[in-house]
């Protein structure tokens, strides 16, 4: 059995904005572990979430216009009372802050449109990105 935990860390550069965070994710791993095992990305933040999903511009524009159409930026939300960022909160406790991702042979076993994608809802800021490898 083998446990490697580590962090990487990601300077985003817009308010709203999603980052294919995967080549960073791998070039860890490769460091790491040559085996099987599962890895779990997350991020210790309350405005920023990570998913899974294809990096294709548009579609990454299209997850930022999502937020703030259903999240509405400046719209008339409780917290926005004490922090100007309600958004932020509501997008990533609905995306979530985390993924598990298959490891085999020290590869990430994406399937072939899928990225790894830091969600960014309260930028710009230096996100981390925490990574636990347990396996092999
Ligand atoms: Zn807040």
């Amino acid at each position: 059995m083998r446990v490697a935990s580590g962090e990487v860390v990601v300077e985003t550069r817009r308010r709203i904005e999603v980052v294919d965070v995967t080549g960073l994710v791998e070039k860890w791993l490769s460091g790491v572990s040559g085996g099987d095992g599962l890895l779990i990305v997350r991020v210790p933040h309350t405005t920023a979430a990570v998913t899974i999903n294809e990096a294709e511009p548009g579609l990454l524009e299209d997850i930022v216009r999502v937020i703030e159409e259903y999240f509405r930026p400046g719209g008339d939300w409780m917290h926005n009372r004490i922090d100007n960022n309600a958004h932020a909160h509501l997008a990533a406790s609905f995306i979530g802050d985390s993924r598990v991702v298959p490891v085999s042979s020290g590869r990430l076993q994406l399937g072939t449109w899928q990225r790894i994608l830091l969600v960014e809802g309260d930028g710009p800021r230096r996100r981390r990105l925490q990574l636990l490898y347990i396996g092999e």
